[in-house]
């Protein structure tokens, strides 16, 4: 069985989403869309794969330019089986009757809302119940960090109560008129930031508070956890709780690795595509137990995270697979998640 899939905004997320899907043995990439014929769509135009506009009006701007649009969002629809929308926050939301009207499955981003897309995805929490579905959302990058640690936490112990405070990139290396560029905001200022309540979207029983910030860097975020655990465990028994997820990736201050530069510099050296670490970055070091209490700190390379996840729901809304652990290790596999 192979899905067609579309990628309908070629942006940050998108053009990962494409490469992934590319590297997947059950799925083709039907094309993506672009809203003007600028570099990237002629990148992807020269690896072979088809960029339609994004609508009527803008097709006119591909005109006489160096990529052939090979339609429009609509021709692209008809043409797949499902969509991926990586379009800018809200944006997505304004799709769904489109969607809808063409009776397509789709999958949207976390800059759109819960309740407009009905259902929230993690894979390692709630693949079954996206067995089938029409539409969902992949929870935002720092939502789908959370996600994996706590998922894990609770599994091993039980997670009673989860207190955390998000320190934000400011902006994706690419936003250049993006900042703060010289401060640290509180984003936003009020209690709790919306990435607790999105949690329990996805782990509806686990009590969670977070606060955030956003602060002058690009490379990743940074969370720092406290959790109250059902059971005591040792730094140990968190150590072998977080090893049996490939998407937790322990890094040790100790052999240099003390810093979101220093995680980077580590991506590149192993050669990972534009840097990215599709896994949840976990400092070794930072994981502190008071026996039922658990201190750890982690990271996330925001522009690359959920690329994986998108991959699963769109197994789990075909149906490619009933089971949350082959579609994980096929996406793992396929990526070098672990490698
Ligand atoms: P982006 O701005 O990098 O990319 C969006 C793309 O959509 C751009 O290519 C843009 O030209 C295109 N676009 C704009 N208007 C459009 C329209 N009307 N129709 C079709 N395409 C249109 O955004 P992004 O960072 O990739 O974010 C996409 C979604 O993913 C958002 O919901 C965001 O919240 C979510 N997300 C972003 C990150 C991140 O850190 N960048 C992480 C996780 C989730």
């Amino acid at each position: 069985m192979t899905i067609r899939v579309a990628i309908n905004g070629y942006g940050t997320i998108g053009k990962r989403v494409a490469d992934a899907v590319l590297k997947q043995k059950d799925m083709t990439l039907a094309g993506v869309t672009k809203t003007k014929p600028n570099y990237e769509a002629r990148l992807i135009a020269a690896r072979g794969v088809k960029v339609y506009a994004t609508s009527p009006e803008k097709l006119a701007s591909f005109e006489g330019s160096a990529v052939k649009a090979s339609g429009t969002l609509e021709d692209l629809l008809k043409e797949s089986d499902i969509v991926v929308d990586c379009t800018p926050g809200k944006v997505g939301a304004s799709y769904k009757p489109l969607y809808q009207s063409l009776g397509i499955k789709a999958i949207f981003q976390g800059g759109e809302k819960h309740d407009m897309a009905g259902f929230s995805f993690n894979a390692y929490c709630n693949y079954r119940e996206a067995l089938g579905l029409d539409m969902l959302r992949v929870v935002s990058c720092n939502t789908t960090g959370l996600c994996r640690s706590i998922n894990a936490l609770d599994k091993a112990f039980g997670v009673k109560k989860v207190r955390a405070v998000l320190v934000r990139r400011g902006a994706d290396p690419a936003e250049v008129s993006k900042g703060p560029i010289n401060s640290i905001v509180p984003d936003p200022a009020t209690i709790p930031s919306h990435h607790g309540p999105d949690v329990q979207r996805v782990l509806p029983k686990i009590d969670i508070t977070t606060s955030a910030l956003a602060v002058p860097t690009t490379l990743m975020h940074v969370h720092v956890l406290n959790v109250e655990i059902n059971r005591e465990a040792t730094e140990q028994d968190v150590m072998g709780a977080f090893g049996r997820y490939p998407r937790i990736r322990i890094f040790s201050a100790a052999e240099g690795i003390a810093s979101t530069a220093e995680i980077i510099e580590f991506t590149r050296d192993i050669g990972r595509p534009r840097y990215d670490l599709w896994e949840l970055a976990v400092w070794k070091e930072s994981i502190k137990s008071f026996g039922r209490e658990l201190y750890l700190t982690q990271a996330v390379h925001q522009e690359s995270i959920v690329v994986p996840e998108n991959i699963d729901a769109i197994r789990a809304m075909a149906r490619i697979t009933e089971d949350p652990d082959e579609s994980i290790k096929a996406t793992d596999e396929s990526l070098g998640i672990g490698r």
